[in-house]
């Protein structure tokens, strides 16, 4: 994997760069920023990190995650932002998938932009585009650049690639998990990523709220022709004083039966509106699926918010997978 040599000299000639997530940020889009962010100020570049979401609590152990800035406190970053003109969207490859109000982002000086990204759903944004759907992780991508800009690798770095990895592998072990990621991560914990420490963080750090939140959630759990559905609602938060960062990866759960090929997770949002995640095991492109609803993501791993009431939007769900 080699990144764009118009990629590189972006990189080297600009200065100032402003590096955004995706909404409901995970590991990778995380750590690949933060990852990113760190090798550009070893080579003396200045660059803001934006995020739509707080960090999730459970993402506080990547090196530098205090860095991030939300919309809602853009202004006391300290920075000029007038003087930031090149965005760079990393694990996503549109605005509407950074924020739902892009308002926000006529405090800066957009000028051109980048796109650094795995997803197969694409939308026509960016002046220079590097998006490699069979990539496991844009983590094995930001490594590929850190290696191309000859900055060597920092203990901070490496662990925020690892974890940005192991996330979207899960912990390497889905279909994407390739010869090529094991040797990156290797490397990455020859550069000072500790894997244990990274899974214990990642796997074993669950408060009792959030696994009492899991009890419930399985408890919803219907199946139907190879098909598990479960679902949050907005009361199993409250009579658990959770939020939805703790749903993270429940969705992966219902993969551990064997006759299961797809794993959708409705998240209530609001009154008849809801957040749907999708997990394929081998064969079933969710991506389309959910593409098919204004959704997208990966062709085991997607989402997308749909509205209507639950029943209607499961059996919608449920023919479109029985139609892939
Ligand atoms: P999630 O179920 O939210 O964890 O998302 C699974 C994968 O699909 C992630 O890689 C997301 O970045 C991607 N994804 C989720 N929602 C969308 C969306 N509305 N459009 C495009 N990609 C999405
Ligand atoms: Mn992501
Ligand atoms: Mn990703």
């Amino acid at each position: 994997m080699v990144p764009p040599a118009e990629l590189l000299n972006f990189f080297r000639n600009e200065d100032y760069f402003l590096i955004a997530t995706h909404m409901s940020p995970d590991g990778d889009t995380l750590g690949s920023s933060l990852a990113l962010s760190l090798a550009l100020q070893k080579i003396g570049k200045k660059t803001f990190l934006l995020n739509n979401d707080m960090v999730p609590k459970e993402y506080a152990f990547l090196p530098g995650y205090e860095r991030f800035h939300t919309f809602e406190n853009i202004q006391d970053s300290g920075y000029r932002l007038q003087d930031f003109k090149r965005i760079v969207l990393i694990d996503c490859n549109d605005l509407d998938r950074v924020t739902d109000d892009k308002s926000w982002l006529s405090n800066f000086n957009l000028q051109t932009s980048a796109v650094i990204d795995h997803h197969e759903t694409e939308k026509p944004f960016g002046d220079i585009r590097w998006i490699i759907p069979d990539s496991p992780a844009t983590g094995l991508m930001i490594f590929y650049v850190i290696k191309a800009l000859g900055v060597d690798l920092s203990e901070d770095m490496a662990i925020n690639l690892y974890a940005a990895i192991a996330v979207d592998t899960g912990n390497f072990r889905y279909g994407n998990t390739t010869s090529e990621v094991l040797h990156v991560a290797a490397d990455l914990t020859d550069a000072g990523a500790r894997p244990h420490i990274i899974s214990t963080e990642l796997y074993e750090s669950w408060t009792e709220s959030r696994f009492r939140l899991f009890i419930k959630t399985l408890n919803t759990l219907q199946i139907e022709d190879g098909i598990a559905i479960t679902t949050v609602t907005r009361k199993m938060l409250a009579e658990t004083s959770t939020s939805p960062d703790d749903i993270e990866n429940f969705v992966s759960y219902p993969r551990t039966i064997k006759d299961i090929n797809v794993s959708v997770l409705l998240r209530e949002i609001d009154d008849n509106y809801y957040k749907v995640s999708l997990r394929s095991k081998d064969s079933i492109n969710v991506a389309r699926v959910a593409a098919a609803f204004g959704g997208g993501g990966h062709k085991s791993a997607a989402g997308v918010r749909i509205k209507g009431d639950i029943e209607t939007v499961k059996a919608k769900l449920i023919k479109q997978i029985k139609s892939e």
